[in-house]
């Protein structure tokens, strides 16, 4: 239910964003694909309400959202380098939200315990993040993002820092828990043509601030629209 339309951003007089239209269906897992610089967190962060659009609309479920502040949109989101506060712990970092809402303690309680049953840290709660492993950290991050029920989340490399073992593993938990939340239109970005391919319904992939092409995996790897799309999808063979 999200459709963005002519968002343009500028840091300075450079153009990082440029005329970007992008619509993400109900329930719809789509990745935002591309080099290093073209624009993918920028893109996500105005999503999220962090940074500011210099033009441009976004409209979620019909209602146009691009003034309203971050903890009002109703949008969870996974930053790449988590973002946890590390001196707190487990629960405190999950129930954050929560409070930022004006949830009482008890919906509180109850919340965290089954956000930290669905990332399957259960008993961890009282752990201090600065205590967990890189795998556990990501997981309290997707836990945080999940905890207050919102229609989006937006995931911005989220596992970027693991190994290569327990990145595929994640993968496959990501896709199941998207299925397990009833579809949560997500949002998510990567510059791993392999692991956008493995894990998306749509990619968009993205070439210096603009979407090449947005389609499936398997039609952006039969029909690329655009030298640049053939070559980066390519490369993960
Ligand atoms: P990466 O995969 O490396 O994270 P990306 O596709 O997410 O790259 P962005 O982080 O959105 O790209 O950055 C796009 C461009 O905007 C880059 O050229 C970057 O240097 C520039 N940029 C991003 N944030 C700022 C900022 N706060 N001030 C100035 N320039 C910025």
């Amino acid at each position: 239910p999200i459709s963005m339309r002519r968002i343009e951003k500028r840091f300075g007089s450079v153009a990082v964003l440029r005329d970007l239209n992008l619509d993400v269906a109900a329930g719809e897992f789509l990745t935002l694909l591309g080099p290093s610089g073209s624009g993918k967190t920028t893109l996500l962060m105005i999503l999220a309400g962090f940074v500011r659009a210099n033009a441009g609309s976004i409209k979620v479920g019909g209602d146009e959202i691009i003034t309203t502040p971050p903890h009002r949109r109703n949008i969870g989101m996974v930053f790449q380098n988590y973002a946890l506060f590390p001196h707190m712990n487990v629960f405190h970092n999950i129930a954050f939200p929560l409070k930022q809402r004006g949830v009482g303690a008890a919906e509180t309680a109850e919340r965290v315990e089954k956000a930290l049953d669905l990332v399957k840290l259960k008993g961890l709660g009282e752990r201090r993040v600065d205590q967990l492993s890189g795998g556990q950290r990501q997981r309290v991050a997707l836990a945080r993002a999940i905890v207050f029920e919102p229609r989006i989340v937006l995931m911005d490399e989220p596992l970027s820092a693991l190994d290569k073992g327990l990145r595929e593993h994640m993968q496959i938990e990501l896709r199941a828990l998207h299925r397990r939340l009833g579809m949560m239109t997500t949002v998510y970005v990567t510059h791993d043509q392999r692991e956008a391919i493995t894990m998306s319904d749509r990619i968009a992939v993205m070439n210096a601030g603009r979407i090449e092409q947005l389609d499936r995996p398997e039609t952006l790897y039969a029909t690329p629209r655009t030298r640049f799309v053939a070559g980066f999808i390519g490369e993960s063979n």
